[in-house]
């Protein structure tokens, strides 16, 4: 079993033909939109930055540190747009916190 626990080892599954191939299936089955500005209603909204707004990730619902088993499965995957994505992982930081690198 792959470990993904360092940034190493995660830019190097990114990278990989394997991901690439499950990342596009995540896409093409969520028609390219974000999944939680869908749950919101609203597609597109102004906290999203009108350059990067049509940027998708895609995005593990159960991370893949912890659940490496979980890295190429469909049902683990979920299409973000940036913003949400960075939310999701804390990469935001409030104004009051610091910048978060350990939770993404
Ligand atoms: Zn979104």
């Amino acid at each position: 079993m792959a470990d993904y626990k360092t940034y190493e080892q995660k830019m190097r599954f990114y990278k990989s033909a394997g991901w690439q191939a499950i990342r596009q299936q995540a896409l093409v089955r969520d028609n390219y939109e974000c999944q939680e500005c869908k749950r919101q209603g609203k597609v597109y909204t102004d906290h999203h930055d009108p350059d990067k707004r049509k940027r998708l990730d895609v995005d593990h619902i159960k991370e893949i540190e912890h659940h490496p088993e979980l890295a190429l499965e469909l049902d683990n995957l979920q299409v973000l747009c940036v913003w949400h994505h960075n939310e999701k992982h804390g990469r935001f930081s409030k104004k009051e916190n610091k910048w978060d690198d350990e939770k993404w």
